[in-house]
């Protein structure tokens, strides 16, 4: 589901619309933080797609928390 990056970030796998997995990562996560409310794109307040630690790619986002 990610890709290890050389900086040891990591590059989720399965793109933008995976709203349902997200939400289940970021509960599972204890270095979820929500991002300022008007840069989230997913329903789920608890969401890598809200998190303060995802920096979107093209395809995806990475995740920048260590
Ligand atoms: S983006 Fe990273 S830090 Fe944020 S919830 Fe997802 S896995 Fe956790």
């Amino acid at each position: 589901m990610w890709d290890i990056m050389v900086d040891k970030t990591r590059l989720f796998l399965l793109g933008r619309d995976a709203d349902t997995v997200v939400a289940q990562i970021a509960n599972e996560c204890s270095s979820f933080v929500a991002d300022d409310e008007d840069e989230w794109v997913a329903d789920e307040e608890c969401s890598c797609y809200n998190c303060r630690y995802r920096r979107w790619t093209q395809e995806s986002f990475r995740c920048m928390a260590g």
